[in-house]
């Protein structure tokens, strides 16, 4: 009842106003300004919403990229099964210092690094993770061990993070590769499975041997040593993971 009580009393003030001349045509250009008006109220209302939603998303991406959707794929089955290199998997206890408990974002690459321990096998290495939950002297770990006879222990499961690569904890799989000696260079076993779990883990993530690398190039960090000091054998070993890939 109310609205047509309005219409038609905006009809005869209309009508009203029509009488003079100067009105008639004003009158119409007024109602398509505020028309205009509101529009572009509406529009900076929905700019700036935009804006807001858009400022929140930003600062997720920051600071809690795991809230984020697409956060972990990775390719399972027999295929995948089939080719799948030995490994122990020892998992660490969910602790503050090496086993976060935390989900990872979507994994975008592999980065191999070096134990710095000369001679200790894999499985000492991962009871030093283990350890650092009643130590507490530091905060330390990696998915995966690759010791002296090429065994590959895993510590951290894939869909969690490991605290070894600093900020690309949180997108990346780590795998610590142990060594004979101070100069670091891997031995043969070491290396064979080195190629075989990055080409794996590269098939898993659709991944390719460009998105191994090394803890140096996140960090700028000598690790792994010899990858870092002998440049033509880190271009080698990426070539192996992409021949090894092309094999699968
Ligand atoms: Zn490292």
């Amino acid at each position: 009842m109310k609205k047509t009580k309005k219409k038609i009393h905006r009809k005869m003030t209309n009508t009203q106003k029509s009488t003079s001349g100067q009105m008639r045509h004003s009158n119409p250009k007024r109602h398509g300004s505020r028309k205009w008006r509101r529009i572009q109220r509406y529009f900076g209302i929905g700019l700036i919403v935009l804006v807001v939603l858009l400022l929140i998303l930003l600062l997720i991406k920051l600071f809690k990229p795991e809230w984020l959707p697409g956060r972990h794929e990775e390719q399972a089955g027999e295929k995948f099964e089939a080719i799948e290199p030995e490994i122990d998997v020892e998992l660490l206890t969910v602790n503050p210092y090496s086993r976060p408990g935390q989900p990872t974002s979507k994994i975008t690459g592999i980065v191999v690094h070096y134990t710095a321990n000369p001679g200790a096998s894999a499985i000492d290495n991962r009871n030093y993770f283990e350890g650092l939950k009643d130590t507490h002297t530091t905060q330390a770990s990696s998915n995966f061990i690759i010791g002296l006879e090429g065994e590959i222990i895993q510590c951290v499961p894939t869909w969690e993070v490991a605290y070894a690569s600093n900020e690309r904890n949180i997108d990346t799989i780590s795998i610590e590769c142990c060594h004979p000696d101070e100069s670091g260079k891997f031995n043969d076993d070491t290396y064979r499975s080195m190629v075989q779990l990055c080409a794996w883990l590269c098939m898993k993530f659709e991944l390719n041997e460009e998105n191994v690398i090394r803890h140096h190039d996140v960090t700028g960090k000598i690790c792994p040593k010899y990858f870092v000091e002998n440049e033509e054998a880190w271009k080698k070993f990426k070539k192996d993971v992409g021949a090894t890939l092309a094999d699968f």
